[in-house]
C-alpha cells in the first residue's frame, strides 16, 4: 500500500510528506520543508530508499530540505514546474525573512512536461494548479484517494495570492477545476495545518461557497 508520512517543520510550520511503496521500499519527498537530517532519518528508520524529491512549488518553506538531501543522495531526480523557476532562483522568498536557502540544486525534472509520475507500483496524476504560485501543481493518487495538494486548498482555506506571482482568480479556478470533481472521500494534505477531505471543503469551506 502506499505508506504516507506526515512531518511539519520549518519557520513557517510547512508540512513535508514522505511517500512510500511498501512493497519495494522506494519512497518520495514531497515539498521537503526543512530540516533535512530529521527528514532522512524518518526515511532510514522506516528502510525506505529515497527515489525523487517532487516540489508542489518553489515557496522556500517547502524547500528548505532539499540541499540537505541532495548532499546525502546526489543525482536524485527533482522535479518543479518551470513556471516556478525562476522563484526558487532567488530563494524561493526567503529574502524577504531574512533567513538563507541554498537553492543551488537545479531541478532535473519538469512537471510542465509530466502528465503522471511513478513512485513503485503508484502512478499519479500532477496537476497544474497555478495561483499560489505561477507553476503550482498537485499530485493525485486516485486508488489510494490521496491528493497532496500544496499551498492551493486547507482545512476552512486557500492558499494565499499577495505574494509575488499570485492570482485569486486563477487559484479559484484551479480549485474548482482540478479539486473539487475528485471524489468526496478524498484526502487532501495539505502543505500547512490538518489534513482535509474534498467533501468537507466543498461544503463548508468559506472561500468556496
Ligand atoms: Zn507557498
Ligand atoms: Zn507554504
Amino acid at each position: 500500500m502506499l505508506k504516507i508520512e506526515k512531518m511539519t517543520l520549518g519557520p513557517v510550520v510547512t508540512n513535508c510528506f514522505v511517500i512510500a511503496d511498501d512493497d519495494c521500499d522506494d519512497c518520495v519527498v514531497i515539498d521537503p520543508a526543512w530540516d533535512a537530517t530529521e527528514i532522512l532519518g524518518r526515511v532510514s528508520a522506516r528502510g525506505w530508499q529515497p527515489r525523487a524529491i517532487w516540489l508542489t512549488h518553489a515557496h522556500f518553506d517547502h524547500f528548505g530540505g532539499v540541499a540537505g538531501i541532495m548532499q546525502q543522495h546526489p543525482g536524485l531526480p527533482l522535479g518543479l514546474h518551470r513556471l516556478d523557476l525562476p522563484m526558487y532562483r532567488v530563494g524561493g522568498g526567503a529574502q524577504a525573512w531574512g533567513i538563507p536557502v541554498d537553492c543551488s540544486h537545479e531541478p532535473t525534472l519538469w512537471w510542465e512536461q509530466t502528465e503522471s509520475v511513478r513512485l513503485g507500483r503508484f502512478q499519479f496524476s500532477v496537476m497544474f494548479v497555478p495561483g499560489h504560485s505561477p507553476g503550482h501543481v498537485a499530485f493525485y493518487h486516485a486508488e489510494s484517494d490521496s491528493l497532496f495538494g500544496g499551498d492551493v486548498l486547507f482545512q476552512q482555506g486557500i492558499g494565499r495570492t499577495d505574494l509575488p506571482g499570485g492570482d485569486h482568480a486563477e487559484l479559484l479556478s484551479s480549485i474548482r477545476t482540478h479539486f473539487l470533481p475528485l471524489p468526496e472521500d478524498t484526502m487532501v494534505y495539505c502543505g500547512h495545518g490538518d489534513d482535509t477531505t474534498i467533501g468537507v471543503e466543498k461544503r463548508a469551506n468559506p472561500f468556496l461557497v
